[in-house]
């Protein structure tokens, strides 16, 4: 089966290709346009690009949308995870403003998690969604130089083993292995292998 990825991140295409075990991952062609998140779920957001991907070219889609949940933060980032600090910020930028916001706070609630929604629409149309978090907390220093965004300050509770590693201090087959994407990722294959 082929599906097109309605990202221009060529990474995150043989990233689906490989968990999903389908034949080949689509970037999007260069002249369909993604629209806006406007959204104000993930859900909400993974469904506005597949949607527009699939009208597009007619095949089976995968859109994601995905992001950081505080809850001293009363949910912020969330939808706005990758513009947190403005619309064109880079992640150093957003992960600054989070540490620097939640220091501000008198003994904040640090616990968040990360929630990954994936979109799937089947050449007929037919629509599903998948959604996974990671559970953990927002420690006060970075630490780590893996991953990317806020993974230098998310410490996942479930590593299972002992120790307090940031979501950057786990090589990438351990991180894939308890996040949100790599979760959701493998909720859908199962769907999609079910046919
Ligand atoms: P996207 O929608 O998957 O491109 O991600 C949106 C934003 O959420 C990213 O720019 C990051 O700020 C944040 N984010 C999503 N997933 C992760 C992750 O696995 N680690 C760190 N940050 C993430």
């Amino acid at each position: 089966m082929r599906v097109v990825l309605a990202s221009r991140n060529r990474h995150k295409a043989r990233e689906f290709a490989e968990i999903l075990g389908v034949e080949e991952v689509l970037p999007l062609p260069d002249e369909v346009e993604l629209p806006p998140e406007t959204a104000e779920t993930f859900a909400g957001n993974a469904l506005l690009k597949a949607r527009e991907a699939h009208r597009a070219t007619a095949m089976p889609v995968i859109a994601d949308d995905s992001g950081l949940v505080v809850d001293g933060l009363d949910g912020a980032p969330g939808v706005r995870s990758a513009r947190f600090a403005g619309e064109d910020a880079t992640d150093r930028e957003n992960l600054d403003l989070l540490v620097s916001t939640l220091a501000a706070k008198e003994d904040p609630d640090r616990t968040a998690r990360y929630v990954c929604a994936l979109a799937w629409i089947a050449e007929d149309g037919t629509e599903e969604m998948f959604e996974a978090v990671c559970e953990g907390r927002i420690i006060e220093e970075p630490r780590g130089g893996g991953g990317f965004g806020y993974d230098p300050v998310f410490v996942p509770l479930d590593t299972g083993q002992e120790d307090s590693r940031t979501m950057a201090e786990l090589p990438p087959e351990e991180k894939n292995a308890i996040s949100h994407r790599g979760r959701a990722a493998r909720l859908m294959a199962r769907r999609i292998s079910q046919g």
